[in-house]
């Protein structure tokens, strides 16, 4: 093995990546068409890399996981807008029904009115989240 041959055997992973500037890429070029241990060296390089997935493959699963996960911190969301504004209606009507209720002199009804619109909102806010949880779910 002379000297070029551990130069070129030392920048060949560089060669396989495409990394090199020209003038190295063609010194490499010139001494493997001279040289069948470079050769040999070259081809059971890119085997290597053949053998293990691209990174291409990488980046598309990891796009996947990412997707995933996405999914799943919605589906979360949903779920637990779902559960939190049915225990919010629940609230709102049952304190609604359990208020102290009572006239002022002057003849006004005091009452924690504001509690039944938020009972609504919260019983229309369980209702789409479930409508929504039930379509996710089936996709
Ligand atoms: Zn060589």
């Amino acid at each position: 093995m002379n000297k070029n041959c551990s130069i070129v055997m030392d920048l060949l992973p560089l060669y396989v990546d495409d990394i090199c500037r020209n003038e190295t890429v063609s010194f490499i070029e010139e001494h493997i068409n001279g040289c069948d241990t470079c050769q040999m060296e070259l081809d059971s390089l890119k085997e290597d890399i053949a053998v293990f997935p691209s990174e291409k493959n990488d980046i598309k699963r990891i796009e996947n996981l990412s997707k995933d996960i996405k999914k799943r911190r919605l589906d979360s969301f949903f779920k637990g807008l779902m559960i939190s504004s049915l225990i919010f209606a629940i609230g709102a009507f049952v304190s609604y029904q359990r208020a102290d209720v009572y006239l002022l002199e002057d003849g006004t009804l005091v009452e924690p009115f504001y509690l039944i619109p938020l009972g609504y909102l919260a019983g229309l806010v369980f209702f789409i989240s479930a409508v929504v949880n039930l379509i996710r779910r089936k996709r």
